[in-house]
């Protein structure tokens, strides 16, 4: 199949088609660059063109186009993915959904909305509406969209409470849009929507979503402190499990993090603080102020409601999920990171075992999430990165202990999720994109059917592409 780029373009070329070079360069890009091992393979990676459909009947137009005309086509949110999600790998179209953003009906308890809607924009509607905000966010609120979170992200602030989007009822329906000769379009409800939620845009486009709103609050964010590193994993996971106190945050980070890398609590704390992050409701703090008391070991440090600091810290949740990495990244270029699952019921011992076998090359950064109601721990850990083998080690040796990797390190969906192949959404991506052009090579198990998930570290394409 040899794509006609000139075609394709030729057919679009009444709607929103970006021409500029660097524009298209930078529409090409996410943030991949936060792991060294994809920043040294993929940063030439680059769309042939731009388009911005305006309406779900220009999505289609599009798709239809780039079908007739054999051109790969991924989709593009906000671009603040991970893992090179939103990367066109193989170049042709990148079709970016900026223009999407309606706010189309709020309910009690659901919005409904397009994709290209940024997470804050859709707060902001629902607050003005009716009090209500989205259960959870990525810490990417302010510039990432809804669509991309529900195609590339997982989870964040929200999730402690919430679970993940994955948990049943975090998602209610989404409208599909299929890449044939004449796309369809589908509805996904309940079950069937694992078939293209976090599928990273590779087996149909979403068009339309409606998700679950909770009330919304005018959350207290505060800063703890504590001595000892597993004093404030184990306050974390007591104050998670504190069913009257309603929480929005909870994050964890070893010392020296926070004085380190996070330079508006830098003057506040010292390099052997553990700090720990959380977004508490107003109406929780007589429940939260008691637990403190409790804790004789922790120290609150800030609270936004009642300070004396000369500058204030910005919104506490930019300090967790990725952006963590991100202020890291910034201080010392050096620093990269892992996603781990430590799991209920051991996750308290096995976040003490790694931190005591690799702390200070690698330092925790915890983040309390709810699955299937019990509390556990999501780590973003930050890795002092020295070369591809011994990252590659780390990870080994993590899994060994019984920690899950997401491995962080690679594009596609199989490796960065369970390693395991989800025949779900690749039977609907042989029935959606039967010419395999959404997103390429993102979907190992569409590549690679016969792939087999001993090692995670092997797969022949990331090594073929050095
Ligand atoms: C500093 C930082 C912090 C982060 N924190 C979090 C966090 O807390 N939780 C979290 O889950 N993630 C987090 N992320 C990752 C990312 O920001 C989020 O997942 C975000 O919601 C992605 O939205 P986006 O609009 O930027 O999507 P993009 O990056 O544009 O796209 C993500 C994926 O979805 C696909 N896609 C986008 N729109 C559609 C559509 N309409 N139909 C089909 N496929 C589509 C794209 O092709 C791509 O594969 C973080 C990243 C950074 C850099």
């Amino acid at each position: 199949m040899t794509p006609n780029i000139a075609a394709a373009k030729a057919a679009l070329a009444h709607l929103d088609i970006e021409e500029k070079e660097t524009n298209i360069r930078a529409s090409s890009r996410d943030f991949f660059w936060y792991s060294p091992v994809l920043k040294a393979r993929l940063d030439h990676v680059v769309a042939d063109f731009v388009v911005r459909p305006r309406t779900e009947a220009e999505v289609i137009e599009v798709l239809k186009a780039c079908y007739a005309h054999n051109v790969p086509v991924t989709t593009r949110g906000a671009g603040t993915g991970n893992y090179a999600q939103a990367m066109p790998l193989e170049g042709g179209c990148v079709m970016h959904l900026r223009h999407m953003t309606a706010v189309k009906e709020i309910h009690p308890g659901r919005v409904i909305v397009e994709p290209g809607c940024l997470l804050k924009d859709l707060d902001a509607a629902t607050k003005e509406h009716s009090n209500q905000e989205l259960r959870m966010v990525s810490s990417t609120w302010s510039t990432a969209t809804i669509g991309g979170f529900i195609a590339g992200g997982s989870g964040g602030v929200g999730s402690c409470t919430w679970g993940t989007l994955r948990d049943l009822g975090n998602i209610i329906r989404l409208r599909v849009v299929t890449m044939e000769e004449e796309p369809r379009i589908l509805e996904f409800h309940g079950k069937d929507l694992e078939r293209v939620s976090h599928a990273y845009g590779t087996n149909g486009i979403i068009t339309e979503i409606e998700m679950p709103l909770a009330p919304a609050y005018d959350w207290v964010e505060l800063f703890v402190t504590t001595d000892d590193f597993m004093d404030a994993a184990r306050f974390a996971d007591q104050l998670a499990n504190e069913d009257g106190i309603l929480i929005k945050l909870v994050s964890v980070f070893e010392a020296p993090i926070a004085h380190d890398y996070f330079q508006r609590v830098k003057p506040h704390v010292e390099p052997g603080s553990n700090v720990i992050a959380l977004m508490v409701a107003p109406h929780s703090m007589d429940g939260f102020l008691t637990f403190l008391d409790q804790h004789p070991g922790a120290a609150l440090i800030y609270r936004s409601d009642d300070h004396n600091w000369d500058r204030t810290p910005g919104a506490i949740f930019e300090y967790g999920w990725n952006h963590t990495t991100l202020r890291a990244l910034k201080v010392d270029p050096s620093i990269t990171y892992l996603q781990v699952r430590y799991a209920y019921p051991d996750h308290l011992d096995l976040i003490e075992k790694m931190q005591k076998q690799f702390s200070p090359e690698l330092l925790q950064h915890l983040e309390v999430l709810r699955e299937e109601g019990k509390v556990m721990f999501a780590g973003l850990t930050l890795v002092k990165f020295t070369s591809e083998e011994r990252l590659e080690e780390i990870m080994k040796l993590h899994e060994d202990a019984g920690a899950m990797i997401f491995n962080p390190h690679r594009y596609t969906l199989e490796e960065g999720g369970r390693q395991i192949v989800d025949d779900r959404q690749l039977k609907f991506k042989q029935e959606a994109d039967p010419k395999g052009l959404l997103n390429p090579g993102k979907m190992l198990s569409w590549d690679t059917p016969d792939f087999d998930f001993k090692s995670i570290y092997s797969h022949p394409r990331i090594q073929a592409a050095e």
